[in-house]
């Protein structure tokens, strides 16, 4: 079973958006935000930008674009401040722990799988309790591919010791997390929280919390998470 984390587990964007507000004192740019962000995890993954300069570049390109020119030194403090700000107002959806511990009741092995592209994602899983559900954690920056990449999807099944055929995504990008998933081969579930009227692609299981999960689970996927017969 894997699971992607933000937005997934983790009320991300609420958190982000608040802590990009206090920064800037304006609510007008968090697509800006998110396209300057993507830019720059990509860049990260590709192996072009170094993760420890990625945050205070971002920051200091995102500012560029608004109007604001800052030194690197200078977009740096500010990073610190909006991550301070951040550690402190993240939160876990009220249905993650109860899937969670169904999963490790089941004898499910449990896979985070992450497009983030640092090493503070075990610590988020960790601050939140939530380390010891997790057999494995997958983090684009360090395995070199993201998500939808199938390459990403594969190792995670080669790390659980999983046939794809056997393993399952879940997460809340259509594209990204469901539809990558079922293109690799895996079972692809995508979690919607909100958004209406979206067609849903064939083969792509959607469920609108994760409370949702076990009962898809047993019904459509029989054996996910059972280590392959080799
Ligand atoms: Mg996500």
């Amino acid at each position: 079973m894997c699971l992607d984390i933000d937005d997934t587990l983790i009320d991300f964007t609420a958190a982000s958006r608040r802590s990009l507000e206090a920064l800037i004192g304006r609510t007008d740019a968090w697509e800006l935000w998110e396209r300057v962000t993507d830019e720059h995890v990509a860049r990260v993954v590709s192996g072009e930008l170094d993760y420890a300069e990625m945050h205070a570049r971002r920051t200091q390109a995102f500012l560029a674009e608004l109007g604001t020119c800052v030194g690197l030194a200078e977009a740096a403090e500010l990073e610190v401040g909006r991550k301070e700000l951040l550690r402190t107002s993240w939160r876990l959806f009220d249905d993650v722990l109860p899937c969670l511990e169904w999963l490790t009741a089941a004898g499910v092995r449990v896979a985070a799988v992450t497009n983030a592209s640092g090493a503070h994602q075990r610590e988020k899983l960790a601050g939140l309790g939530l380390a010891r559900f997790f057999d494995y954690v997958a983090i684009a920056g360090e395995v070199g591919v993201a998500k939808p990449d199938p390459v990403m999807f594969h190792s995670v099944c080669f790390k659980l010791g999983c046939d794809m055929s056997e393993t399952v995504h879940v997460g809340d990008k259509l594209r990204t997390d469901a539809v990558g998933a079922r293109d690799a081969g895996l079972g692809g579930v995508w979690l919607n929280r909100g958004e209406a009227d979206v067609d849903v692609p064939a083969g792509v299981h959607v469920i609108s919390s994760l409370a949702e999960l076990p009962e898809l689970l047993v019904s459509e996927f029989v054996r996910i998470g059972v280590p392959a017969q080799r």
